[in-house]
């Protein structure tokens, strides 16, 4: 059954980090996982929520908040007429649509109408995926999808289960699943120290990443500190207060690791 509503919590026009070319990435609310170096916590949440405002921070007004509402419902027909603003672009630069969230496959026939739209306006569409939902959830959009943006994070289980708050094998049986479809797929790694980036885990990720006949390239994400505000403002715990980014060097390392397993590997999204 196509469903015409959804709940985002934004648009962004002119990304260039969200897949090839010039895109316009629409944010999906509500995620089922909970990564501690998540930056986007307004996005686990699957209604609007409220966040202390910025202008009460910027302003330093003291303890009295103004709260601002994170996420709205929309139809698909207002999505759409703000994805045809940038067709233009779109056919320029050989971009597209991305949809990312959160979680988008946590809303798939939101995600199913609006892919299906896209196609029927000739539109590049990318999804920017952690993998965690179902076989028949995933069946629904497939079609319709030109390029994976697939998050893969800790190759042990239990690790996984510690700093996500679910196991890795529905991920990685969807993974699978996508190449047997013979999809593109772009692997996108976290790099968080000692957590993601440990030499046993990028050595795991290298050999099961190289043995998916799908991966078109392995971007190398590098943990930032962007989303910690937010948890305060939020009301949230931030799990990760004593860790710094991983340094230059060492992103160069472990992209060079990756290349040893003859993955066209880049660092940045
Ligand atoms: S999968 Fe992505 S959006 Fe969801 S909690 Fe993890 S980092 Fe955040």
């Amino acid at each position: 059954m196509p469903k015409e509503t959804g709940v985002i919590f934004d648009i962004k026009h002119f990304a260039v980090h969200d897949g090839p070319g010039i895109r316009t990435t629409v944010f999906f609310k509500g995620c089922p996982l909970s990564c501690w170096w998540c930056h986007n916590p307004e996005s686990k949440n699957s209604n609007p929520e409220k966040i202390e405002s910025t202008s009460m921070i910027l302003s330093g007004t003291g303890k009295k908040c103004d709260k601002d509402i994170i996420g709205r419902e929309v139809q698909v027909s207002d999505v759409m007429d703000e994805l045809l603003k940038d067709v233009i672009f779109y056919d320029e630069s050989g971009g597209g649509v991305t949809f990312s969230g959160g979680e988008s496959l946590m809303q798939p026939e939101f995600l199913a109408s609006l892919l299906k739209e896209c196609k029927k306006n000739g539109i590049h569409t990318c999804i920017d995926t952690s993998g965690y939902a179902s076989k028949q959830i995933l069946d629904t959009v497939i079609d319709n999808v030109d390029l994976f943006l697939y998050d893969l994070k800790l190759m042990m289980n239990e690790e996984h289960e510690k700093y996500t708050g679910v196991g890795n094998e529905i991920i990685q049986q969807n993974l699978e699943y996508i190449c047997e479809k013979q999809k593109q797929v772009v692997v996108r790694i976290p790099i968080i120290p000692n957590i993601t980036d440990t030499t046993g885990n990028i050595l795991q990720l290298g050999e099961y990443v190289s043995g998916l006949n799908c991966i078109i390239r392995v971007d190398l994400l590098p943990y930032n500190q962007m989303g910690e505000e937010k948890y305060r403002r939020l009301g949230k715990q931030y799990l990760l207060n004593n860790i710094s980014p991983p340094s230059e060097e060492r992103m160069f390392q472990i992209k060079e690791k990756l290349e040893t397993f003859n993955l066209k590997v880049k660092i940045g999204g």
